[in-house]
């Protein structure tokens, strides 16, 4: 007798047969994809060896055209140029990976912190302290700075002789009388001089005062002064730019390593958000983020970031908290008649301020009085 299978237990049968079918194809789908990535890092080391562009858009047209020719359907060619589109930007994306590691700022280069000594200062090992006013305004101005500084312990200096203003009927700032009277100041009392840079024709002039060549936010992304400070005897400071990512901040520092000079020191100083309670947003995930993704000293400037003096102590506190290897703070004998930036400038006093509350403890950092965070230091391991 014929025993014909029921219905539902063929389709049931046929059902299974192609669901296998579909697995093994996904399976040879994720090896082509693979093999194609692979190939693609190869071309592009080749390329990168000879000095070629890694990506090819004339290529990806021809290649796209030539495949959608040979497309049997069902798909139409909008949804196969679509898929093989993401295909691409994923390789694309792949590449670049694999050229941010290759930065010689990217940790990846170098799994020791980078070490960058100015004036005898270790940046980068010990939590240094640039402090200074805004702006160079005098002699008495730089003088009395120098001095109190230095008899507060601090050992860099800082003060701007150019300087890049949002308005050209601002105080743009002493230039080379500036810096003559910041290094003469800072010479005489021992201390290292800190001063922005905003020419790349003002290389060896600026070298000639500084200990630490400072680009200003609004340069981060002046690529032909970023490549300049390549042949500096220098070290160089570089700040984050108003709105600049990290991989930006850092790229910009790749032109100056690029160009010959490694001594870097990166300085986190606010974004610009819609808050507008402070000048800019300290971004306190800068710190730890840059400290994963590059070697370089992270310093991080408390003044510029908030604009004002009544939250600095804190800002402060977070920044060294967060790991960064040092701040910089704005200092004036008498804030109320600085040049620039008097509203976010500190007096001696306040500035003693500032260091005593640096020196105490953390208060609510207790971390032994708070019970659940007390807890054994194998307490995951625990079962209930
Ligand atoms: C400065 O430090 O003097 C300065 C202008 O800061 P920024 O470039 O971060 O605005
Ligand atoms: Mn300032």
């Amino acid at each position: 007798m014929d025993h014909a299978k029921p219905a539902a237990q063929d389709t049931s049968d046929t059902l299974t047969r192609l669901r296998c079918e579909i697995d093994g194809l996904n399976s040879e789908l994720v090896s082509l994809l693979s093999r194609r990535a692979q190939i693609a890092l190869e071309i592009a080391g080749r390329k990168r060896a000879v000095g070629r562009p890694v990506h090819d858009p004339e290529r990806e047209l021809v290649m796209m055209a030539s495949t959608l020719d040979r497309n049997p359907g069902p798909f139409s060619n909008e949804v196969v140029a679509h898929l093989l589109n993401e295909v691409v930007k994923a390789t694309v994306a792949l590449m670049n990976g694999e050229e941010r590691s290759t930065l010689t700022v990217a940790r990846t280069q170098n799994s020791k912190d980078t070490i960058v000594t100015v004036k005898g200062v270790d940046v980068g090992a010990e939590p240094v302290l640039i402090a200074g006013p805004c702006s160079v305004e005098g002699e008495v101005q730089v003088e009395q700075s120098a001095r109190f500084l230095a008899s507060r312990g601090v050992r860099l200096m800082r003060g701007g002789a150019f300087k890049p203003r949002t308005s050209p009927y601002e105080f743009q700032g002493l230039g080379r009388r500036g810096l003559e009277l910041l290094s003469c100041a800072a010479r005489r009392h021992g201390l290292g001089v800190v001063t922005e840079i905003v020419d790349p024709r003002h290389v060896e002039l600026v070298s000639a005062h500084a200990d630490l060549l400072q680009v200003g936010a609004r340069n981060m992304q002046n690529f032909e002064l970023l490549k300049a400070l390549g042949s500096a005897g220098r070290p160089v400071l570089l700040k984050r730019g108003l709105a600049a990512t990290l991989d930006e901040l850092l790229h910009a520092a790749e032109y100056v390593a690029s160009h010959g000079n490694t001594r870097l020191v990166l300085c986190e100083r606010g974004i610009r958000t819609f808050e507008r309670s402070t000048r800019n947003t300290l971004d306190v995930s800068a710190v730890p983020l840059l400290r994963r993704m590059t070697h370089l000293p992270v310093l991080v400037d408390v003044s510029h970031a908030a604009g004002r003096r009544d939250i600095l102590a804190d800002l402060a506190r977070a920044a060294l908290a967060s790991g960064a290897h040092g701040l910089m703070v704005e200092v004036h004998p008498c804030p109320a008649v600085a040049r620039s930036d008097a509203q976010q400038q500190l007096d001696f006093a306040e500035f003693d301020d500032l260091l005593s509350t640096l020196r105490r403890p953390m208060p609510g950092l207790r971390l032994d009085t708070c019970p659940s965070l007390a807890a054994p230091a194998d307490w995951r391991m625990k079962g209930p």
